[in-house]
Order: structure tokens, then sequence, then C-alpha cells
């Protein structure tokens, strides 16, 4: 099969032939027809991550189609669309698997990291990975849904935030466009904050009820005209932008963390006391969160708008992720 991987640490993708992966026990061998970019992607070309072997294919914004099955799959079965997000399986006997938080399993398998991901035609992976894919949604709107949306879907229905509520998604790339369209259906009145006028209309059709200019005027003191945000949901991985909006969040406000800035979080503290403030970060969710979040896409409308580019290409879409120049979130089809 064809294969997009990561030979050694900070060494460019390369576009290889290797044998397809033959599915153990509990395992099956879904054909690969959608795997997302996503930033965390780059914890496995950069080797930032401890204990990932080498060589590596990444991708955990994965959808496709069972191929072929090892035994004991039920109720898994060859011809079913499934995809395979962040969560790609859990140890099952550390205290945090006995208290049934998957999602925080203290050996937490990642496709991509823990083993081979979705760059690629094949790709094998654990049922207990493996979420259901409507038939509403097509592979490559749905493999972007594996990470970035259930990462802001899930961070938003458990932010404690209600309708009517005052929820403000800062950044609307990747995760962030996504985070509107979720927060506008959830009922939330939505603001989308970002970098420059000219995005404006853009998050005005994701549905954003306000939107607030990073660059032209006081983010805090726009939210403090709302009333205040109940949640901040910073998609962007960027640490100052994040510290900006606190002074903006209402009565039990929280800064609500899903994108990794790679500098400090410094914050005045004195005024989140009086109201009751928090920060708080939120890790996706496992197979039946992504479930929920496709169910709750097709219900609604909520849809990723995806740049499209073949795996014989996944360097130059990799790269055109990385450096920002991509406009929607990357998708790579086989
Ligand atoms: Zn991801
Ligand atoms: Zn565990």
């Amino acid at each position: 099969m064809n294969a997009v991987r990561v030979s050694q640490p900070n060494q460019p993708l390369e576009f290889v032939e290797v044998d397809a992966p033959e599915p153990a026990d509990g395992h099956v061998r879904i054909a690969v027809e959608a795997c997302g970019i996503c930033h965390s992607d780059s914890l496995t070309v950069a080797g930032v991550y401890p204990g990932i072997s080498y060589p590596r294919t990444p991708g955990h914004e994965v959808a496709g189609t069972i191929e072929s099955v090892g035994p004991n799959t039920d109720p898994f079965a060859v011809g079913d669309r499934v995809g395979v997000g962040w969560h790609g399986g859990h140890c099952g006997h550390c205290d945090r698997c006995r208290r049934g938080d998957f999602i925080t399993c203290r050996k937490l398998q990642m496709p991509g990291i823990a083993y081979d991901g979705g760059y690629a035609q094949y790709m094998d992976a654990p049922i207990v990975a493996l979420a259901r894919v409507p038939e509403a949604l097509t592979a490559a709107e749905a493999a972007p849904l594996m990470c970035a949306g259930i990462t802001t879907f899930n961070a938003l229905r458990h932010s404690g935030a209600g309708p009517g509520d005052v929820v403000a998604i800062l950044g609307i790339g990747g995760l962030g466009h996504l985070g509107v369209q979720f927060a506008a259906k959830m009922g939330f009145e939505t603001v989308a904050i970002a970098r420059g006028a000219d995005k404006e209309p853009f998050a005005r059709e994701l549905g954003a009820h306000h939107y607030v200019d990073s660059e032209a005027s006081n983010v805090a003191a726009e939210l403090r005209k709302l009333g205040g945000a109940r949640v901040v949901l910073a998609t962007a991985t960027n640490a100052k932008a994040m510290a900006a909006t606190v002074g903006g969040l209402g009565i039990d406000g929280v800064l609500l963390i899903v994108g990794a800035a790679q500098d400090p979080l410094q914050l005045q503290t004195a005024m989140m006391i009086g109201g009751r403030q928090g920060v708080r970060a939120w890790p996706s969710g496992t197979c039946v969160d992504s479930e929920d979040t496709m169910r709750f896409a097709v219900l609604t409308g909520v849809r990723t708008r995806i740049e499209l580019a073949p795996l014989a290409s996944a360097r130059e879409a990799y790269d055109r992720m990385l450096s920002g120049a991509a406009r929607f979130r990357m998708v790579l089809t086989m």
C-alpha cells in the first residue's frame, strides 16, 4: 500500500510503499478514504512526544470503510463505515480506566503516535477506537470531526454554558470554525474572536452573532459589553491571545483551552477571584463522543470547511497546515 511516514524526527514526510497491516485479535483493517491533518501531527513529525518509535505514519482524523477483520470484532464487520480519532485505544487496567474515563487513560494510545495512523491507504485499529460514520456524511466531511470536531463539540457541551449564555470562540481556523458553528447551534450567544476585519463575513456565515477583531479592539472590553463570557473556548495556539480574553469573562466564566500554546500563559488573577472564574483544558473524547459529534453535525448542518489534497502531496499539505497558509482544514484523500 501507499503510505506517508516520518522516518526520523524532524525529517520531511516521505511517500512510501509498505505492506498493508494484517488485523490481529479485536482489530480491523480500515480502507482509509480521508484523513485530516491536525496540528498535533507535528508531535510525530518533530518527535516531541515521549516514546514514539520510527518510522511512524501520522494521522488521527481518519474516515474509511472496514476492509478486513481479525477475530473477535463483533459488532463491527467488513463494509462498515468507521472513523478513528485521537483516542485510539486504552489499557483498561489503570486507575483512570477503572473509573471508565478512557480518554485520560495513563497508557492512552493515539493513532499516529502509539501506532501507524491514517496518512495511508490502509490502517489497523482496535475496535474500541471505532466510531460509526453516518450515511449523511462523506468520508472527507467526517474525518476532521474525529479530532477538530469532537474536541470543540465535547468541550462546549461539558463547559457548563447553557442556552443564551455568551460563549466566545478564540480563533476561527481548523478547530475554531467548527467551534463557532457548534456554539451557535447549541443555542449560545456566540462571539467569534479573530485577527483582522476581513474574517468577519466568514465568522457571521458560520453563525457568529458577534465578531471581535482582536487587532482593532480590546477583546476583554468587548466581551464585558455583552455581559461577560460564560466560556471562552481557546482554539488559537497563542497564549497572549488567550490571556487577553480573561478580563472579559463573566461571573463563573471559564477560559477553556483546546489549542496548545508553546509559550506559558500569564494571567492577572485579582479580578478572577471576585468573578469566581477559572481556567480549564479539554482533551477531545472517545469514539462514542465522536459519534455524538457526527450525529449533531448531521442534525444541525455543521460542516467542516475542507481543502483536499491527494496522499502523495501530504508533505506540501502538512506544510500548508503548519505555516498557517491553509484557509480551512487540510484533508488527505486516498
Ligand atoms: Zn488532532
Ligand atoms: Zn488505562
